[in-house]
């Protein structure tokens, strides 16, 4: 018998479609400057403290870094009152995601579960991994209808991915709504909560169940630095999880994925109070600005935790996406999450705001 060069999953791999970049703009519409709200970066950019480590550690990078982060991991074990034992770091959550499928689920036994839409990441890494991705549709508000998402659960349910606050929509459940599921999932299935986003939730402790990872067995929690701390293009993320998974995950792990950039720049941040102080500020200001302004527009605007809002607009999606680009302005489709209504647009700093809302209003009234 004949074999295929390529795997079927790979034939078959529909892969992660990432927000329009700045470059490709400028040269498709000849724009000399184009504002990018697609990618839920930090508006501020990066900390001055950040970027003087880098300087410092340039020298450094013909060494190979230490596998594991070790540093990292200290300082994000003291950050949270966690030993370190119980966290991995990795090149973006991204890449904690797939070893959580890789290490956790047997792919033709198990299968995965989640909210349908959700962050494709978790889709698409278990469609490589051969493992099945099952989904329970939110609710038409995009809040989540947690009992039929328990109802699902079976024994061959190895992990429930929750997004919380939930890419695309920005809506986050009280934490006691998260508890009461972590309560109700079988010891051997492992709840992965995604709180990418949640340093823009106000306030964090109602909606956060960080306080409890690495002390539950089955309970994952996953932070980025990509957003807060303004290092989405170093690739840096952490997950908090019980020691014993932490280990395996650290095992199969690429020894050298979180590069030694990367490891101090994480370093740096943590300990740039200030800057994450202004970042907060202005995205919640932002958010709340937008969310007023095109709310006055005739938009949908979804109640958002996040440092982006998802709105459906009071014009076809795909005709204000394309006529934002037009005039510099990247914002967020999601025909790929099944929205063609909506649009996901994240909050950049004053200027870039007041610019979209001027783009807006010349395209509903020119
Ligand atoms: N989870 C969610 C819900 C996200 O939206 C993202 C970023 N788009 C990630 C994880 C991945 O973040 P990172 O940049 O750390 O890989």
């Amino acid at each position: 018998m004949s074999r295929s060069l390529i795997r079927q999953q790979v034939l078959h791999f529909e892969p992660y479609c990432p927000g329009l970049s700045i470059e490709e703009i400028k040269e498709r519409y000849s724009l000399s400057s184009v504002i990018k709200l697609a990618s839920n970066e930090n508006p501020l950019g990066a900390s001055p403290k950040v970027l003087q480590a880098l300087e410092k550690q340039l020298t450094e990078v013909y060494r190979y870094p230490r596998t594991g982060s070790p540093r990292l991991r200290q300082v994000l074990g003291a950050y949270h009152g966690v030993p370190e034992d119980r966290i991995v770091v990795g090149n973006g959550s991204d890449e904690l995601i797939d070893l959580l499928i890789r290490v956790a689920v047997e792919p033709a036994r198990d299968h995965i579960l989640a909210f349908q839409p959700c962050f494709n990441i978790y889709r698409l890494q278990s469609k490589l991994c051969d493992v099945a991705f099952h989904q329970i549709a939110l609710r038409s508000d995009f809040t989540f209808p947690m009992q039929e998402l328990l109802e699902a659960v079976n024994d061959a349910t190895a992990i429930v991915f929750l997004t919380t606050p939930d890419n695309p929509s920005g809506f986050a459940p009280l934490v006691e709504e998260v508890l009461g599921l972590h309560h109700r999932l079988p010891e051997d299935c492992l709840l992965v909560v995604d709180e990418a986003y949640m340093d823009f939730a106000v306030p964090q402790e109602r909606y956060s169940i960080m306080s409890l990872a690495g002390r539950a067995p089955n309970l994952v929690v996953l932070r980025t630095f990509s957003k807060l701390y303004g290092l989405a293009g170093l690739r840096l993320g952490y997950g908090v999880m019980p020691a014993r998974l932490a280990d395996y995950l650290l095992r199969v792990k690429l020894p050298f994925s979180v590069n030694v950039l990367a490891e101090a720049a994480g370093i740096a941040a943590l300990d740039d109070d200030a800057f994450r102080s202004e970042t907060i500020r202005t995205v919640i200001q932002g958010r709340e600005m937008l969310t007023h302004a095109l709310g006055k527009m005739g938009f949908l605007v979804y109640p958002s935790q996040a440092n982006f809002i998802l709105v459906k607009p009071s014009m076809a999606a795909s005709e204000l996406f394309e006529k934002l680009l037009r005039r510099g302005i990247i914002i967020r489709p999601l025909t790929n999450y099944g929205l063609t209504d909506h649009l996901r647009i994240s909050i950049g700093n004053a200027e870039e705001n007041r610019a979209l809302l001027w783009a807006i209003q010349d395209i509903l009234s020119p």
